[in-house]
């Protein structure tokens, strides 16, 4: 493992689990192990900590305690309300998502329309916002249920989910929202926003990878996913992952605690960083709209350099950043988001995400600020393309094309 310092700019992938999560989670995997489905104390004496971490990540987004379901993660969450709501109401074969939304969403409603369901994926605007006259009017009479994210994971524009729920409500039809990216860095309130189904991963939350939460409102028909034992009172199968509820709950207490103080200080942080890249370095774009935006996320076009070559200088110089594009080996395919935005393919192969977070320090701003410029500066040197060049980029050549596969998340 490498030693030296880490920048982590990649709060939208995943997160450092907080310490105090790790000591809350510790007991859990070395003395109190058993199961909390068994009918002695040493196990079901479990039970009772996932009903108080429970409680507490119900109170993150106000729900009733009774309307959490523990789930494996934030895809997990996200199919299970879809899927719920379609099997709930078997008449109704048109699911309505956006072009925008996570390839959780994205690939299973292209794994719905493969067996029998009609899909719509609604366009966005170029600044990544949604036209809410068209989501009206694409909600129709066999409409099962409408899904929209809460906040991008890669530019991070906010939606008005308020406005989506009552539209969605006007109409019968279920609404279901992805808030992975929403929690902890928004107020979250399932009561005044009236959605009937929202998901949250704790891993984009300080807290370990392998825990989701699945909010389905009270009364709202539900059909399980995973089908199993009685857990989660009949709602998702599988043998609780104590500890990582456990530290959930943990995060979810810290979250709310410090989400104030975050969003000016991380939103300060964000600021600096964008304004700096954007007026230092030429032929840079901000993705999205300024406003309403994630306090801790910035996308940012570099024209003429590929954001392959970027991340890697910058993984050199020990910055993790995420590019706006899913990459395979062979072949690049510029961000479904990005492209949805109406991004060239060309600009959108050249654009990085910096998400931050908690962890994140003013010299981690000042070190990238340092690193980034001369980075650019180097790779453009290199590519023969002139400004205001369209077509085929030469420096192709010097991309690097990793040999795994890596995705925004
Ligand atoms: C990370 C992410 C997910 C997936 O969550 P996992 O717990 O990793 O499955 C879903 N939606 C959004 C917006 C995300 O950022």
């Amino acid at each position: 493992m490498r030693q030296r310092k880490t920048y982590y700019f990649d709060n939208n992938a995943t997160t450092r689990v907080a310490p105090e999560v790790v000591d809350a989670m510790v007991p859990f995997l070395s003395e109190y192990w058993g199961n909390p489905s068994s009918a002695y104390s040493f196990g079901n004496q479990v039970a009772k900590h996932i009903e108080e971490a429970r409680s507490k990540v119900a109170a993150l987004i106000n729900a009733d305690p009774r309307e959490v379901v523990f789930t494996s993660c934030g895809t997990e969450s996200n199919n299970s309300a879809i899927h719920s709501a379609l099997v709930s109401n078997p008449n109704k074969r048109h699911f309505l998502t956006t072009a925008v939304e996570h390839s959780a969403n994205i690939n299973f409603a292209q794994f719905l329309k493969k067996s029998g369901h009609e899909v719509t994926f609604l366009p966005v605007e170029s600044d990544g916002s949604l036209d809410l006259h068209l989501l009206e009017k694409s909600i129709r009479p066999d409409t099962g249920v409408v899904s929209v994210m809460w906040a991008n994971n890669e530019t991070g524009v906010v939606f008005p989910i308020e406005e989506i729920a009552a539209l969605c409500r006007s109409k019968g039809v279920l609404f279901h929202t992805d808030a992975v990216q929403a929690a902890g860095k928004l107020p979250l309130d399932v009561k005044t926003v009236g959605v009937d189904f929202l998901s949250l991963s704790a891993h984009k939350l300080h807290a370990s990878k392998g825990v989701g939460l699945l909010y389905i409102k009270r009364r709202t028909k539900f059909q399980p996913y995973i089908i199993g034992g009685h857990q989660e009172r009949g709602r998702r199968g599988g043998t609780e992952n104590v500890a990582s509820i456990i530290g959930f709950g943990r995060a979810a207490e810290l979250a709310m605690d410090r989400m104030d103080d975050e969003d000016r200080r991380v939103r300060g942080l964000r600021d600096r960083l964008e304004n700096n890249l954007l007026k230092t370095i030429p032929n840079t774009v901000r993705n999205g709209a300024k406003e309403p935006r994630l306090p801790n996320t910035s996308s940012i076009a570099f024209d003429f350099v590929e954001a392959e070559a970027i991340l890697m200088l910058l993984d050199q110089a020990g910055v993790c950043a995420s590019s706006g594009s899913a990459c395979t080996t062979g072949s690049l395919d510029p961000s479904h988001v990005l492209t949805a935005m109406g991004l060239s393919p060309m600009r959108a192969r050249g654009c990085v995400r910096f998400s931050l977070g908690f962890y994140n320090t003013e010299e981690d701003v000042d070190y990238l600020l340092k690193q980034l410029p001369p980075i650019i500066e180097k790779l453009r040197a290199v590519s023969p393309l002139p400004p205001g060049h369209v077509g085929k980029p030469k420096h192709e050549a010097i991309t690097t094309r990793s040999q795994h596969e890596h995705t925004a998340n």
